[in-house]
C-alpha cells in the first residue's frame, strides 16, 4: 500500500472550513418547520439568475434531472417533438446522452477537438440532418464551450440550445451568448446545473438547477418538477417529483458567496501545473486564462495511461479518470447509431485527472508537477 500524500479529493477538506454557516443554514431550515420548498429555495433560485444574468432558475433535485426536465419542457412546449435529434459531444458524461434518449429525442454523438477536448465546432455540419432541432453544448471540465462557429451554426439553423453546465458554474465565455450575456449556463436558450457533491460549488448530497432565458419554459420546468402541478392540486402535466431539497438550497446558499474564490483557487493551481509540468509522454490541456475555464478537472493525456498512473500512485499522487468509456460504449447505450468516432476514443484511452480542488495547495501543485516530470 502506497501512502496517499495527494489525494484527488477531499471533500471533508473542502466542506469542513464552511462548518459552522452550514450548521446555522440547516438549523434555520429545521427551525422553520417548513422541509419542501420555501425561503432558501428561492433565495438559491434567485441567487442562481443573478450569477448566471437570466431572467429565470429553478432548483431541482439534480443535474441529471434538471436536463431532463429541459427537454420535456421543451416537448411539451412544441419546440421540440420525439425523434428530433439532438447533437452532442461524444466524449461528454454519460448523464447529458441519458437525458437525450430520456426524452425520446435522438443524441447525435459528435467528434470532440483534441485541443479542447470539447464539441469540435469546426465539424458541427457533418452532423446535421434534417432532423437536427438542437445542439446540447457541454462544458467539459469547466471549459466554455462557446464559439463564434458554435454561435453562427445554431442561429443559421435555428437550433434550441441547451448547456449541460454541471461542470463550468462561474465560467465565462469570450464570445457573447445568444441573449449577449456570457456566463456558462445563460449562453444559449436554458442550461442545466449540478451541485453533485464533487462539482465546483457541490452540496452535501444531490442537487441541481435549470437556469433559462425562456420563462416560459421556466414555467413548465418548475410544474413538471412538481408532478406537473401549477398549483397545488392541479395537474396540467404528467410530472415528475424533481424538487430542490431546502437543506442542500441552504447549504448552497452559504457556498454560492465562495465562487468567485473557488473560481480563483482553481486558476492557480491550474496555472502553476500549465508553467511546471514539462513531460514529453504528457500533453498538457490547452491553457485558458481567466474564467474561460473553470478547471472542474486538470485533464492530461497520455498514451501510456496505466503506466503513468501507477508511477504517480507509488509517488503518493492519487488520479481519476473521466471518462474511461465513453457512452457510445456503455452497455446500456450500445445500440445508438453513431458515425465513426476515433477522437472520442483516442481520448477515451489517454486522460487521465489529477487533483485540481480546493485541498490542492501551490506547494502541492508544484511538487505533483516535479514527481510527473520525472516520470520516464
Ligand atoms: C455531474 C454531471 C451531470 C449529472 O449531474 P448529477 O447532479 O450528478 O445528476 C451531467 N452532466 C455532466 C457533464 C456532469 O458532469
Amino acid at each position: 500500500m502506497n501512502i496517499i500524500r495527494y489525494p484527488f479529493l477531499d471533500l471533508a477538506a473542502v466542506n469542513t472550513p464552511l462548518m459552522d454557516r452550514i450548521e446555522k443554514a440547516v438549523a434555520s431550515v429545521v427551525r422553520s418547520g417548513r422541509y419542501i420548498g420555501g425561503k432558501e429555495c428561492s433565495r438559491f433560485e434567485n441567487t442562481l439568475a443573478a450569477i448566471t444574468k437570466v431572467p429565470a432558475a429553478v432548483g431541482v433535485s439534480n443535474g441529471l434531472d434538471a436536463l431532463r426536465l429541459i427537454l420535456r419542457a421543451y416537448i411539451l412546449k412544441g419546440d421540440l417533438k420525439p425523434g428530433d435529434e439532438v447533437i452532442v459531444a461524444a466524449n461528454t458524461y454519460v448523464a447529458s446522452v441519458l437525458a437525450i434518449v430520456d426524452a425520446g429525442l435522438v443524441p447525435v454523438l459528435a467528434e470532440p477537438s483534441e485541443q479542447t477536448l470539447n464539441l469540435d465546432t469546426a465539424r458541427l455540419e457533418e452532423y446535421l440532418t434534417t432532423k437536427t432541432r438542437a445542439v446540447m453544448t457541454v462544458h467539459l471540465y469547466g471549459r466554455v464551450c462557446w464559439d463564434n462557429d458554435l454561435r453562427e451554426f445554431v442561429t443559421r439553423h435555428n437550433l434550441i440550445v441547451v448547456e449541460d453546465n454541471a461542470q463550468a458554474i462561474g465560467a465565462e465565455s469570450d464570445v457573447a451568448g445568444l441573449y449577449g450575456t456570457y456566463m456558462t449556463g445563460g449562453l444559449g436558450h436554458a442550461g442545466a446545473f449540478s451541485f453533485y457533491p464533487t462539482k465546483n460549488i457541490g452540496a452535501l448530497g444531490d442537487a441541481g438547477a435549470v437556469a433559462t432565458h425562456d420563462t416560459e419554459l421556466a414555467a413548465i420546468v418548475k410544474a413538471l418538477a412538481n408532478y406537473g402541478a401549477d398549483r397545488r392540486y392541479h395537474n396540467i402535466y404528467e410530472g415528475f417529483n424533481c424538487r430542490l431539497d431546502p437543506i442542500q438550497a441552504a447549504i448552497l446558499n452559504v457556498k454560492l458567496r465562495y465562487l468567485d474564490k473557488e473560481c480563483q483557487a482553481r486558476e492557480v493551481i491550474a496555472s502553476c501545473y500549465n508553467r511546471l509540468i514539462d513531460n514529453k509522454h504528457v500533453v498538457k490541456p490547452e491553457f485558458v486564462a481567466g474564467r474561460g475555464s473553470v478547471w472542474h478537472q486538470y485533464v492530461l493525456m497520455t498514451a501510456e495511461r496505466n503506466r503513468f498512473r501507477a508511477y504517480l500512485e507509488s509517488n503518493g499522487v492519487q488520479t481519476d479518470v473521466h471518462y474511461a468509456t465513453p457512452p457510445h460504449c456503455q452497455p446500456a447505450l450500445a445500440h445508438l447509431a453513431h458515425s465513426p468516432l476515433p477522437i472520442t476514443e483516442k481520448i477515451a484511452d489517454r486522460v487521465v485527472s489529477i487533483p485540481v480542488a480546493r485541498h490542492v495547495s501551490e506547494t502541492d501543485a508544484a511538487e505533483i508537477a516535479a514527481i510527473i516530470n520525472s516520470f520516464d
